[in-house]
């Protein structure tokens, strides 16, 4: 049985292909392009495949999806869009009081973007509920009523539904599809209001099923820190702010300096996740998983952005580096993060066929409507600045990037990036979408239903791979047109 497999009636089918172990036996080092998967058995429709997977110990995520940590990839905007938008229990909406003008609820409506306001008598949380003012209280008024009293346009607190503190969000969500309002307020015994949640809200989570959410319902968010003094003060703010995870930002995770900060940072914030990296080999990823990380973030050299290969002499070709450090760090419970050189959905799904719960993207997400900076034409291309976080050009902009890429003393900068530009990309409303369909069609060809099923055929060496040869690459990829367009979705 070891070397033949048993195909319906026809009679025996030779054992072909390589297992991962032995895809990685040998000492040479691999990208994504170096290999191919062989497909497998499809008896399952794309849509059907399940992508909820680690990020870290305690936190799973519904698609395998992160952008990086890095200035021309996430701000708010992206971090948000990569989770999908939607909120629960609002706990500290804007509130005005009965004394307060419609003027100010148009103020609030420019600056927040929304005009449902709960009305309590001293315009603050935790104060009586007397009304709400929404857009429909206000939109024909006349410029002059702008000075109006909320008191004189609000619906009353005896015209309100309302649920009471202790709901629970379903509950509560039951109770405002019944209202057919915009807005339920929660109030406790002594009528106070405590929360609000909103009609958008419950629709989006239709709409975006796949958001990743704590147990309050709130966005899963993660930030990256360094391992100084001053970072300290960094985490402080971030756990106050409510980050869900913490990424030990570091080209070369495998120091005193990060085991010291996860230490601290276990024993400050105990049940706070923190990925510990970047790392590639298994001895680096013992030294952090025995200091405590819940997740480790792999990849060094292969980011589009990076030269440190280069400069530094040191790194790993990505899919052995993934190979490697999730098969031992699987051992302990440890998810892996397969950070940088995802060029393709392709190279996506390779990731997580190698042992990657989870895949970090830069270049991929970067240029996108969500991504920071504003969107510039070079010779009549739509383009947006991408930029490693170790370029000079990263490096005199920001401190904390200084830290990621250079000691204190370092007398002369040595850059590990580059800083680039990347063509327009749209929206990643549109673009992730796309990653996903590409995930699930990849593990339908390998016949995988889930993330799970796929890690566990590959460990298992039902998965089988093979080696591209330079012309396999070549005959891979399109060739031999005179011209042709690339429409990706
Ligand atoms: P409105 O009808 O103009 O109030 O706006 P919507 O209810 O359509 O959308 C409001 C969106 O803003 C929802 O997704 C809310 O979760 C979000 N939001 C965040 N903070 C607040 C807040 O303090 N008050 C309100 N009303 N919405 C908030
Ligand atoms: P909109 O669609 O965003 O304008 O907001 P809503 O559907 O929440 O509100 C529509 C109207 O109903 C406004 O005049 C609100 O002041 C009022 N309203 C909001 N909540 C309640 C409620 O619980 N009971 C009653 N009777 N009126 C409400
Ligand atoms: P990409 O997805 O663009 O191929 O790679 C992004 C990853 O490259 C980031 O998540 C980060 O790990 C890494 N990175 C970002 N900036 C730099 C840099 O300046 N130098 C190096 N060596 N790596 C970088």
């Amino acid at each position: 049985m070891a070397d033949y497999l048993i195909s319906g009636g026809t009679g025996y089918v030779p054992e072909d292909g390589l297992t991962a172990q032995q895809l990685f036996a040998n000492a040479d080092g691999l990208t994504y392009n170096d290999f191919l998967i062989l497909p497998g058995f499809i008896d399952f429709i794309a849509d059907e495949v399940d992508l909820t997977s680690a990020l870290t110990r305690k936190v799973t995520l519904k698609t395998p999806l992160i952008s990086s940590p890095m200035d021309t990839v996430t701000e708010a905007d992206m971090a948000i869009a990569m989770a999908k938008f939607e909120q629960g229990f609002i706990t500290d909406p804007v509130v005005l009081s009965p004394s307060h003008t419609v003027g100010d609820v148009l103020e609030a409506k420019i600056r927040h973007g929304f005009s449902g306001i709960p009305i309590t008598e001293t315009g603050t949380m935790g104060s009586k509920l007397v009304g709400i003012v929404t857009s429909r209280d206000i939109d024909f008024l006349a410029e002059k009523d702008h000075t109006t009293l909320l008191s004189e346009v609000m619906t009353p607190r005896i015209e309100l539904v309302v649920a009471p503190a202790g709901v629970t969000l379903k509950e509560a969500n039951e109770i405002l599809q019944r209202s057919k309002k915009g807005k339920l307020p929660i109030v406790n015994d002594r009528d106070e209001l405590v929360a609000i949640i909103a009609r958008t809200d419950l629709k989006k989570n239709r709409d975006y099923p796949l958001a990743s959410k704590d147990s309050h319902k709130q966005l899963l968010c993660g930030a990256a820190v360094g391992t100084r003094e001053d970072d300290k003060y960094r985490l402080d703010l971030l756990t106050q702010a409510g980050a869900d995870v913490i990424v030990l930002d570091s080209s070369q995770g495998n120091s005193v300096y990060q085991i010291a900060m996860v230490h601290y940072i276990k024993q400050k914030y105990p049940h706070l996740q923190v990925i510990g990296g970047n790392v590639v080999t298994a001895a680096q990823a013992k030294n952090l998983i025995d200091a405590g990380v819940d997740g480790l973030r792999v990849g060094m050299g292969c980011g589009s952005i990076c030269i440190t290969q280069e400069v530094m002499a040191c790194g790993r070709p990505q899919g052995t580096a993934v190979y490697k450090v999730a098969e031992y760090a699987r051992r302990f419970g440890v998810p892996v993060i397969a950070d940088g050189g995802i060029q393709t959905v392709g190279h996506v799904v390779k990731a997580l066929a190698l042992g990657a719960s989870t895949v970090m993207m830069g270049s991929l997400l970067a240029a996108t409507t969500e991504a920071p900076g504003e969107y510039f034409f070079s010779d009549g291309v739509r383009l947006k600045k991408y930029r490693g976080m170790g370029s000079l050009d990263a490096m005199e902009k920001s401190s904390s990037s200084q830290k990621r890429y250079f000691s204190e003393g370092d007398k002369v900068k040595i850059a590990q990036g580059v800083s680039g530009s990347i063509q327009d990309k749209g929206s990643i409303q549109k673009f992730v979408p796309y990653l996903i369909a590409g995930i699930q069609h990849g593990c339908q060809d390998i016949g995988a239903r889930s993330l799970c099923v796929l890690r566990s055929m590959m460990y298992s060496g039902e998965l089988k791979f093979e080696k591209r040869t330079m012309s396999a690459q070549i005959e891979g990829g399109v060739h031999g047109l005179h011209s042709y367009e690339k429409r990706l979705y």
